[in-house]
């Protein structure tokens, strides 16, 4: 037997390195939500330790896993724990996390059922409860992708595959080249990944009929163009910096009297439809055609983990399938008809586990509470004479003080004194920090930490602008 067989063999059943693994990650979690959120300097700088070339010679992986521990943990980002805000990044329910480890071990390529019987019947049921924590459809159909960019391609795929069928125009086999016009409506807030999905699909940005929005990022239905059959409109359930929603009753309503495609990006968004108290901002996306929403985003399973959903499966199929829509006949759940993957790892594991874990209500108390999170932040920040920029309605608040340099100044000082993580965006032409609550496991005593930390920036810049201003007065009085 060849040498690297005899040692893998004789690793797979010494099973000391599978403890070891779960021993260095059970150290992990058992820091990470106190430890500073963001790594500092020296771990950092120790990522260097990663520099080589490729090995020539087997390395054990006793060795493998005692350097990520030692050189890498450091150096993540807490994100797990309660106090990082930034973009909009989920935290892992411990479920989901511990499904995943299962599901590594059984290593299932979830393309065709008859590859992975388990997976296959996971992704049946989760369908089923999406659709009923949604209210959407029963023709509704899922697709298990990496994440709300692949999900919206894959939605926008099937939008145009119907547009064009419509018009007698086979997509798949005949292309762009000479097809009728599709039409692209999507509000001036789009987020950056449905530009690269509207890219990555041939349209282009430039034909793209950008309808203009309102104070909190939503479009304005009055100025939505007049639709046709030869339409896709595309509506938002979360807006990445105020996190407000488009108003789907009143678009869903204009685009179905004229026959257009309604596709909804809902990446984080989606879930408020899904709880009882704030299922308002949500009302009527059950009228669109396809939806886009992050499972690693609100929902908490590990990354990467999204979905895609469609009310007409043979658009769908056809669209992501190389072989038109006969195959759909088939009686089987074959995953990757409705991917844009053949092979794909059984994210579906953790994502049954997490929905599985939480329940209706646990799912509604989590997203709940991270909009309870979002309002303490606003009010306690207000309180200290921080300016909040958007409504409140979901997670995500967007602050400012000031002037935009103080701004980007004091979330500098935010960053470097690492009791919380937010990152920084623009809204209505000025710099804002981002906040996004987005983790289980922010506590109200989170959220007090985070604004004092806030405030303690504020005391830091301000000091130093005041530094700058009397040593200017210096050199000026020497004049
Ligand atoms: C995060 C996000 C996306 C992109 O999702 P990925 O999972 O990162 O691919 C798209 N739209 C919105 C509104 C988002 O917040």
């Amino acid at each position: 037997m060849r040498d690297i067989q005899n040692r893998l063999f004789e690793e797979i059943r010494d099973r000391s390195i599978f403890d070891l693994s779960e021993h260095y990650g059970l150290e992990y979690l058992a820091t990470v939500f106190d430890r500073n959120v963001f790594p500092d300097g020296e771990a950092l700088s120790n990522l260097a330790l990663f520099d080589e070339k490729l090995p020539l010679e087997f390395t054990p992986s006793k060795e493998i896993l005692a350097k990520l521990h030692h050189c890498g943990s450091p150096a993540t980002v807490a994100q797990v724990g309660g106090r990082y805000f930034g973009f909009v990044n989920g935290s892992v329910v411990p479920a989901g996390l511990a499904a995943r480890l299962l599901g590594d071990f059984w290593d299932q390529n979830t393309a065709m059922q008859v590859i992975s019987p388990i997976a296959a019947k996971l992704e049946c049921i989760v369908e089923e409860w999406l659709r009923e924590l949604f209210g959407l459809p029963d023709e509704t159909v899922a697709g298990f992708v990496s994440g709300t960019s692949m999900a919206t391609f894959s939605g926008l795929a099937a939008a145009r595959y119907r547009v064009l069928q419509r018009k007698g125009w086979d997509v798949g086999e005949k292309g762009l080249f000479g097809a009728p016009k599709v039409r692209v409506v999507a509000g001036t807030h789009a987020h950056s990944t449905v530009h690269k999905a509207i890219a990555l699909l041939g349209f282009g940005r430039e034909n793209v009929e950008w309808v203009e929005s309102d104070d909190q990022g939503r479009i304005v239905p009055e100025k939505v163009p007049p639709l046709d059959d030869g339409t896709i409109l595309i509506l938002q359930a979360g807006n990445v910096n105020s996190g407000s929603f488009d108003n789907f009753d009143i678009l869903c309503d204009k685009a179905r009297a004229a026959n257009a495609w309604v596709h909804i990006d809902g990446a984080f968004g989606l879930w408020a439809g899904a709880v009882e108290a704030l299922k308002h901002l949500t009302r009527g996306m059950e009228k669109a055609d396809s939806w886009s929403v992050d499972a690693h985003k609100t929902l908490n399973t590990p990354y990467d983990n999204g979905i895609v959903l469609c009310r007409d499966r043979e658009a769908l199929v056809s669209a992501l399938h190389m072989s038109g829509a006969y195959i759909v006949l088939g009686k089987d759940r074959d995953g990757m008809f409705t991917t844009p993957e053949m092979s794909r790892r059984a994210r579906i594991v953790e994502l049954w586990a997490t929905l599985k874990c939480l329940g209706r209500r646990g799912l509604g108390e989590m997203v709940l509470g991270m909009h309870e999170r979002a309002a303490q932040f606003a009010a306690e920040l207000r309180a200290r004479n921080f300016e909040v920029c958007n409504e409140v309605c979901f997670n995500q608040v967007l602050v400012h003080y000031e002037n935009s340099d103080l701004t980007r100044e004091i979330l500098r000082k935010v960053q470097d004194l690492r009791v919380c993580w937010c990152g920084s965006s623009k809204w209505d032409g000025r710099d804002v920090i981002r906040i996004s609550v987005c983790s289980w496991a922010t506590t109200p005593e989170d959220v007090r930490l985070s604004v004092d930390s806030f405030v303690k920036a504020r005391e830091l810049a301000l000091g130093e602008a005041e530094d700058k201003r009397t040593g200017r007065t210096e050199l000026l009085s020497k004049d």
